[in-house]
């Protein structure tokens, strides 16, 4: 499970709707049933066995930073040293969508997954540059979550009530005047 406890409204609700277990469940089918991912030896029914029990046993820590560089393009990474923690971009929050944000935090989660798999075993992209990675499992995964947000929206209303998004448009707002000054 993914576990946010700052205040930012948009990475709560993005937290929340990574944490919906028919997501988990989509995802985990469209594992199972894909063809072995690129750059990983691991078969993808046992891939798909681990997402489930991570998911279900681990908390991820969502942590924002703001990167020293403010134009970084980077939406935010995972790093083995904090095993645990999934970080964002502060600066980015504001210009992604939502659903961009929950399939980066399920992008970062499958990190986690690859580097618990035992001593031998990855799946794994490599290096940041994702040209060419379409079918590694991380990527592989941002393609699943985008699908269920689009085919599933019926039945997954994403509901925001009408005071957030005044406030969000205030935000907007004084952050477009800020950049003006
Ligand atoms: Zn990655």
């Amino acid at each position: 499970m993914f576990k946010y406890t700052g205040n930012i409204e948009k990475i709560k609700d993005a937290v929340e709707m990574a944490n919906y277990k028919t997501l988990c469940a989509d995802i985990v089918e469209d594992v199972k049933d894909s063809v072995d991912y690129d750059m990983s030896n691991v078969n993808t029914e046992y891939l798909s066995a681990e997402i489930l029990m991570r998911f279900d046993a681990d908390i991820m820590n969502v942590e924002i930073y703001y990167p020293r560089y403010r134009y970084s393009s980077a939406m935010g990474y995972y790093s083995k040293s904090k095993p645990n923690t999934i970080h964002i971009n502060g600066y980015k929050i504001n210009s992604i969508h939502i659903y961009e944000l929950v399939s980066l935090l399920w992008h970062e989660f499958c990190h986690y997954v690859d580097y618990k798999l035992p001593d031998g075993y990855y799946a794994n992209h490599g290096s940041n540059s994702s040209k060419g990675k379409a079918y590694t499992f991380q990527y592989s995964v941002n393609r699943y979550v985008y699908s269920y947000f689009d085919y599933k929206k019926e039945t997954n209303t994403y509901y925001i009530p009408w005071y957030k998004k005044v406030l969000r448009w205030f935000k907007w707002m004084i952050s477009k005047l800020e950049s003006l000054l």
